[in-house]
């Protein structure tokens, strides 16, 4: 099968058509999973799979954890289902809490759905609101700025402020159109050689600037971005100052800052929210995967004072709202997973153990000829892979290089999962898999998943060219 994303690795796995599943990936594995235990998971046939990536950095304090499983079952067999438009409940409250009060002062409320693209929707439809709540409303305000290699999510708004070229392409006709794009910071791919940090911020802000400038300043509701980009590039960071610089620019002209968190918050990069490295905050945060850790489907809209006041002094009534919103036994999964993570020190972990993942992954699998990148921060890690070192040249598209090495990994039985990522954006195709562990494990977990990789790596270079 030559599906988008489709796998050519030769492996014996349930074909996707023996099953009733719409799978998304067509051609990829399709292995049945038994368990979930500790950082594996185990396959039907006995297989174990070390979970190195956590799905695709969900998974943040590892599979079967009986706390988690007690605290949704007994939320379960209390308040199953919570009709928020007239109650409201205990885990709901606490949770919403906590997430305020992990953020310093800077959120205000928070608000709890299901995935990262239904909060991603939610922290659209709220920008747009402010600006109607505002005591001199300012109904011109009805574009977004985001970054052209990013991913926001998959449903209509969030795939239009995304830049997901393939996941996009089929229906760029239906999305909406009020939506432009500025260069990712990307230090490996957009940074020109020998340009300094500081030029290189200077460059990029004045490319925001000038695209609020062309699209007329007081259309904009805000400017979205990824802290550390996740899917779309493979876990790449800022370089220092970039975070300031584009706060500014929406300053200047009013308009709003929209952080997406669902895959890099939540502690994925050492710190609680990933922001808290850049010395900013934004007005708007999306968090998801790391905040249930997989336990039950739930993401999350974090929203800043500015948004709150002026709601609070207009209508007070956001225009939005889900039949499943802030449900009981997602609210309860997330609170048993951030206390755990708080009361295990899980973070300080991530901290102590970052630098021996990232030194071993950049000395011994950034050496390879077809590694072009190693970057990440904290627990997540992308390795880039191209055909030319020297000239960052990329595989060619149809090659579907970081797809064929996770199925590789698993049809060869090396015992580690990780995960793909890629797509064709601004031309350049950035195959990359993904290492995201969970939040608690040793240094010796962290040197076995390293040396795995490598062998992986070695071995699925050597077979493809033969
Ligand atoms: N935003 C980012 C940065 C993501 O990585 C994702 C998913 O990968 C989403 C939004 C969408 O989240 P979901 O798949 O839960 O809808």
């Amino acid at each position: 099968l030559q599906a988008d994303g489709a796998s050519t690795v030769d492996r014996e796995t349930t074909s996707a058509q023996d099953s009733a599943v719409l799978h998304r990936h067509l051609g990829a594995s399709f292995l049945s999973l038994e368990k979930g235990q500790s950082s594996y998971l185990v396959l039907e046939d006995g297989r174990m799979i070390f979970d190195a990536s956590g799905g695709a950095a969900v998974g943040c304090i590892g599979w079967g954890n009986r706390r988690v499983a007690e605290a949704v079952t007994r939320q379960i067999l209390d308040v199953p289902y919570c009709p928020t438009i007239f109650y409201t409940t205990k885990a709901q409250e606490d949770l919403c809490q906590l997430l305020v009060d992990s953020t310093n002062g800077h959120m205000a409320r928070a608000y709890i759905v299901n995935s990262g693209s239904e909060a991603m929707e939610a922290a659209i439809k709220l920008a747009r609101q402010y600006y109607l709540e505002l005591e001199q409303p300012q109904p011109q305000r009805v574009r977004f700025i985001s970054r052209r290699q990013s991913y926001h999510g998959i449903t209509l708004g969030a795939l239009a402020v995304g830049g997901h070229v393939t996941r996009r392409a089929k229906f760029e006709p239906i999305m909406m159109k009020n939506v432009s794009q500025v260069s990712p910071c990307f230090e490996y791919r957009g940074k020109t050689n020998g340009e300094p940090d500081e030029a290189y911020v200077e460059r990029l802000a004045k490319e925001l600037d000038d695209e609020f400038q062309r699209v007329g300043p007081d259309t904009v509701c805000a400017f979205v971005a990824e802290p550390v980009v996740g899917a779309a590039l493979g876990c790449v960071p800022s370089v220092p100052g970039y975070f300031k610089a584009v706060r500014t620019v929406c300053e200047k002209y009013g308009a709003l800052l929209i952080l997406d968190e669902v895959m890099c918050g939540m502690g994925r990069t050492g710190t609680l929210h990933a922001w808290e490295q850049e010395g900013i905050a934004p007005d708007i945060q999306t968090i998801g995967k790391g905040l249930g850790g997989g336990y039950q489907p739930v993401a999350g809209v974090l929203v800043g004072h500015r948004v709150i006041n002026t709601f609070e002094k207009g209508t007070g009534v956001f225009v939005h709202g889900h039949t499943y919103q802030g449900h009981p036994a997602g609210c309860a999964a997330a609170l048993e997973v951030q206390r755990i993570i708080q009361e295990e020190g899980l973070l300080k972990n991530v901290q102590e153990l970052a630098p021996l993942l990232s030194k071993s992954l950049v000395d011994e699998v950034g050496s390879h000829p077809n590694v072009g990148n190693v970057r990440g921060r904290g627990f997540f890690w992308g390795i880039e892979f191209v055909a030319n070192k020297e000239t960052s040249e990329p595989f060619p598209a149809e090659d579907h290089v970081a797809m064929d090495i996770c199925e590789f990994a698993l049809a060869k039985n090396y015992g580690v999962g990780v995960y793909p990522g890629g797509g064709s954006v601004d031309g350049v195709r950035g195959d990359h898999i993904i290492i995201s562990p969970p939040y608690n494990v040793s240094g010796d977990d962290i040197k076995w998943i390293v040396a795995t990789v490598k062998r992986v790596v070695e071995d699925f270079f050597a077979a493809k060219s033969k």
